[in-house]
């Protein structure tokens, strides 16, 4: 038995990799996040496949489960949303079947954050405005470290993309505003790939409101960033006079466009 850690992607069937898809189709055992990750993924698993929700069960449990399974032939898949490397707990995990002896391989998969800057059309690294992403989130049963509170990742002024974070609004706006000023554009992506996906935009001063409004109490990301706000250079990849490995500057870009 091997296990294989598969990131499932952020809900759209369509966004699973083909390796994902092909272990699914495959496997005997499969353990999903039960919350997050939609059904119709687990329509291309056989009749016969062993399904566990692991909503509810603690790694205690899902343990147990490995080791139940451990010495038999075939395939196990431990299905999580997104990508599993971002607020995913497969550490443990990791660490769990390296005790156990028990052989496994990680599948990245798309994270909701990926999915949710293309539902924004939006890229979330722009010449003179930023150049990093910050993935965070406020704390919640697992604590942030004090070094990487909001309030200190905010002096950055980089994108952020905050996850489990959504039902703390008026935190998020007190951390951030001193260093983005309230105009700062935001959005909120719930559910992306879902069918009820929703997108609802505006400032940082009305954070608060916007998802008040909205009704959105989880399972969403916020997106803080000038990028949003349309005002930057033009990317210096694709700029003529700009010579990288594969381009040799202006005059064969000249001889090309000729
Ligand atoms: N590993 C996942 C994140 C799991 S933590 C990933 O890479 O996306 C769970 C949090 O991720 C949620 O609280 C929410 O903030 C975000 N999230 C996961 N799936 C989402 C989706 N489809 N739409 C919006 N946010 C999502």
């Amino acid at each position: 038995m091997k296990v294989y850690f598969v990131g499932a992607g952020p809900g759209d069937p369509e966004l699973l990799t083909m390796k994902g898809h092909r272990l699914l189709s495959t496997a005997d055992v499969v353990i999903y996040t039960g919350s997050l990750v939609p059904a119709a993924l687990l329509s291309v698993c056989s009749e016969e496949t062993a399904i566990f929700n692991s909503a509810g069960m603690t790694l205690d449990e899902v343990s147990s489960v490995y080791r139940s399974y451990k010495g038999n032939e075939g395939v196990f898949v431990r299905l999580h949303t997104g990508d599993p490397s971002i607020y995913g707990a497969i550490q443990e995990q990791i660490d769990f079947l390296r005790e156990e002896n028990i052989e496994f391989e990680i599948v990245p998969g798309v994270s909701s954050f990926q999915a949710a800057a293309a539902s924004l059309e939006q890229q979330l690294t722009l010449a003179g405005v930023s150049q990093s992403v910050i993935l965070t989130r406020l704390s919640g049963r697992t604590k942030v470290p004090e070094s990487e509170d909001l309030s200190i990742l905010g002096k950055s002024k980089a994108t952020i993309v905050l996850f489990l974070s959504v039902d703390r609004p008026e935190l998020i706006m007190e951390k951030l505003i001193p260093h983005y000023g309230s105009s700062v554009p935001v959005a909120v992506v719930y559910r992306v790939g879902w069918p009820d996906e929703t997108i609802v935009r505006g400032e940082l001063g009305e954070l608060d409101k916007l998802v008040k409004d909205n009704k959105i109490t989880r399972q969403a990301l916020v997106f803080i960033g000038y990028v949003f706000s349309g005002n930057y250079e033009k990317s210096k990849l694709y700029n003529p006079g700009f010579t990288h490995g594969y381009r040799e500057g202006n005059e064969k870009e000249e001889r090309i466009s000729m």
